[in-house]
């Protein structure tokens, strides 16, 4: 196949050659070959010493072949230098095709190692340049051919055909764009490529989504090798529709399901939509209001019999779940101990479903061992054990489009079959799906794939650790001199391999934090995490999503004398064009994904720095946190930054805000309806609005969401409770918060607020 076209990126192949040593004959018929490959349309790049090849090749991902000068110094005894070309190159790519140029004198030191590494062996002076030039071109197309994944290589092929359409979708190609002036400027945008890969079902030659037929069947199958899934299935309309597929397919009205209350929206709409019957397993939370894991102890088969038993909704109290939904890893990148939690769920469900949409890079790298659902490979899964469901959002951190989620199965004890499972999904599927977003997953898919995806997470894992060691040695240094400075939420002391003593973050080597997860598991009794009786090495945290910790809060929970809240800061950042991922009360998350680039995080500190000086000299916000000052709230107009720090701070120790928002988000409030019922109530309009000051004994008809944390703090069909009710006391003190900080607002799904008063959706008659 040729998939060299217009639409694709020249070829580039990388030449490794040292001129000063070699006679000029041997020279002369290398800038032979240079020309000759460049009369292919074989771009060439340079490099004449092992460390600058290196460089080349950490730096430039677009070569396709290296072309490596195996004598590049007279004075090395054994090909020294050639030899870490072929390491640094293998180390990353195994199968970028590699070419040893040989003059007539060295053969010898060519021992088997070298030559199983290399795809070619050329003796420059032997062979002219043309025929040479051709057998690197044939080469790299070659590559090509063995990189791109199925569905990709389809529509490459089938666009290159050039065929009349007379199918939907009816912009044929893209051509009806041309029709207008809007259209025009719509096609020129997004080029012709993408419009003529947009394509109709009725194109047989690509298969079919829904019967996961033809190439597209082969993209799925291609995924579910590279997750180490049995099957995979490709989903165009995110995890959000993965997770509410797996549902369907596992469970019906009034079966029972065990469900992480740490779960996303898609979650709960798949509850309504099953008409399940949930019992909510209740996740820790620390001191800093970070959202831990369910202990382990919880998923025992006792501990799940009792949750049942306390389920007011779960009336047969010998009926057996079906089916568990866990969120892995959390928002604040905290990951389960897999085996650990098939093997104390194994007693109560026959389907473990892990919703993994922000972790879709865990196989690639051995930091994550056995941290993800589709852990080692599929022939070692003991089919007795519980099935398990995987849901990835490729988009999110790896590199897919958005709408692209990948859901992966592995069949185990009471699997659900293909053909069950093809129903539920395409019930949630369109007929009509973009093909470039399932072009999106396989090639995410090949980007991780064999050495690529360890050098590309391994990348971003270093940049995490070195900014959190690099702001934890600014605090270090300030504190020195009693000042202050953020933190980052992680261990203190790591365990160093070879002394077994403690050493400190800050001070741990670079090579150790990047590669130990010793470095990063949860430890019953480490103070830094909060997570009381946490079981030992069942949870890591993952170092990519980095929590700042702003000063103010105690590891006991209790608030210091003075303060930061985080949603300062982050006003701060934003105007320094920096946009985080989150902001809680007293933390700001940032993600260290694959498209990092490095030293960004520089930026980021520096920002943190400058926080700082104007926190210290209480320079006016108008100036700090608003693109003009006339758009500064008048309240704040002659305000410092660290009077309104403090008066914020002031305000969570006046609420005893922390402590309220525990109360919230431990115990569970009483449910009264199922979702599903809840639902139906909506549907028929039997609601009415009520507001917060209102809440009392009410059951609501849609569920409370604050964020931070970001979990259901009331679903659907559950009671709001009577007079000490910490739900509507904790709605109370966001409610009065942001009437006191305007532009300061929380974001709560389920809470509409009008003028400063914050009204939910209940039933009507109270139940
Ligand atoms: C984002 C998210 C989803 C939904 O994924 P989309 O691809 O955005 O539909 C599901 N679960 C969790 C935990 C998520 O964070």
């Amino acid at each position: 196949m040729d998939i060299r076209s217009e639409r694709i990126i020249s070829l580039k192949a990388l030449i490794v050659h040292n001129s000063a040593c070699h006679v000029s004959v041997v020279n002369d018929s290398i800038s032979n070959l240079i020309n000759a490959l460049n009369s292919k349309d074989v771009a060439t790049v340079y490099a004449d010493s092992a460390d600058d090849a290196a460089a080349v090749l950490n730096n430039d991902e677009t070569i396709e072949l290296v072309l490596l000068d195996w004598v590049m110094s007279d004075s090395e005894q054994n090909n020294e230098s050639a030899k870490r070309v072929i390491q640094s190159l293998r180390r990353k790519n195994q199968s970028i095709p590699l070419f040893l140029l040989l003059d007539n004198r060295q053969a010898e030191n060519l021992n088997h190692e070298i030559m199983r590494e290399t795809d070619e062996l050329i003796w420059v002076q032997e062979d002219t340049p043309f025929f040479l030039a051709g057998r690197i071109h044939s080469a790299i197309l070659a590559y090509r051919d063995k990189i791109v994944p199925p569905l990709t290589r389809a529509i490459f092929e089938f666009a290159e055909k050039y065929e009349y359409s007379w199918h939907t979708p009816g912009h044929a190609g893209g051509t009806a764009f041309m029709k207008s002036a809007v259209g025009r400027a719509f096609h020129d945008y997004f080029g012709e490529n993408l419009l003529r890969s947009d394509l109709s079902i009725s194109v047989g030659e690509l298969g079919s989504l829904l019967d996961h037929s033809g190439p597209i069947g082969d993209s799925e199958k291609f995924c579910a090798r590279v997750f180490g899934a049995d099957r995979a299935y490709t989903v165009t309309n995110g995890s959000s529709m993965s997770n509410r597929v797996i549902m369907m397919s596992s469970v019906a009205r009034d079966d029972y399901a065990l469900c992480d209350r740490n779960a996303h929206k898609s979650t709960e709409q798949a509850l309504t939509m099953t008409g399940v019957i949930p019992t909510y397993l209740m996740p820790s939370r620390n001191y800093l209001g970070i959202i831990g894991p369910v202990y382990a102890r919880q998923l025992s088969g006792d501990a799940v019999k009792e949750a049942i038993a306390s389920n007011p909704l779960a009336t047969d109290k010998n009926k057996k779940p079906l089916h568990s939904i866990i969120t892995n890893s959390t928002y604040d990148g905290l990951t389960y101990h897999v085996p650990t939690v098939i093997k104390q769920l194994n007693s109560s469900v026959d389907r473990i479903h892990f919703d993994e949409a922000w972790y879709g890079y865990a196989r690639f790298n051995p930091l994550y061992a056995e941290r993800f659902g589709m852990y080692g490979e599929p022939d070692d899964y003991p089919r007795d054990l519980p099935t398990i469901f995987t849901t990835t959002s490729t988009h999110k951190l790896l590199a897919a489009l958005s709408q692209a989620s990948l859901i992966g199965v592995r069949d185990g004890r009471n699997s659900v079959p293909h053909e069950r499972f093809n129903e539920a999904y395409m019930m949630h599927a369109s007929t009509s799906p973009l093909y470039p977003i399932i072009m999106a997953n396989e090639v995410s898919a090949e980007m991780m794939r064999g050495q690529s995806g360890q050098h590309l997470t391994t990348e971003s894992i270093t940049e995490a650790v070195r900014f959190r060691q690099a702001v934890r040695r600014i605090r270090r240094e300030l504190q020195e001199n009693d000042d202050w400075f953020f933190s980052t939420w992680n261990a203190d002391f790591v365990p160093d391999p070879e002394s077994g003593k403690k050493i400190s973050f800050e001070d741990a080597p670079l090579s150790l934090l990047v590669t130990d997860p010793r470095c990063w598991e949860l430890r019953e009794g480490d103070i830094w995490h909060g997570f009381k009786g946490i079981e030992d090495s069942y949870c890591m945290l993952d170092p990519i999503k980095v929590s700042v910790v702003m000063p103010g809060v105690a590891t006991d929970g209790s608030l210091e004398n003075a303060g930061i809240p985080a949603a300062l800061v982050t006003a701060f950042l934003s105007q320094k064009g920096i946009q985080v991922e989150k902001t809680t009360d007293f933390t700001i998350l940032f993600l260290f994904s694959l498209g990092i680039t490095k030293g960004k995080y520089g930026t980021l500190i520096n920002a943190l720095l400058k926080f700082k000086d104007a926190y210290d000299n209480n320079i006016p916000v108008k100036h700090l946190l608003y693109a003009h000052e006339d758009e500064c709230p008048e309240a704040f107009k002659n305000k410092g930054l660290k009077d309104l720090a403090n008066e914020m701070f002031l305000f969570f120790k006046e609420t005893d805000l922390i402590k309220v928002q525990e109360k919230a988000f431990t115990i569970l409030p009483k449910p009264v309806l199922t979702p599903a019922e809840a639902y139906i109530r909506l549907v028929h309009n039997d609601i009415e609005t009520v507001s917060v000051d209102d809440l009392y004994n009410r059951t609501l008809a849609t569920g409370v969401v604050p964020y931070p944390p970001g979990i259901p703090m009331i679903m659907p069909g559950e009671n709001a409770g009577d007079k000490d009710s910490p739900y509507i006391k904790y709605l109370q003190i966001l409610q009065l918060w942001d009437r006191r900080f305007p532009g300061f607002g929380h974001d709560i799904h389920g809470v509409e607020n009008k003028n400063g008063v914050y009204y939910v959706q209940c039933l009507k008659e109270s139940i």
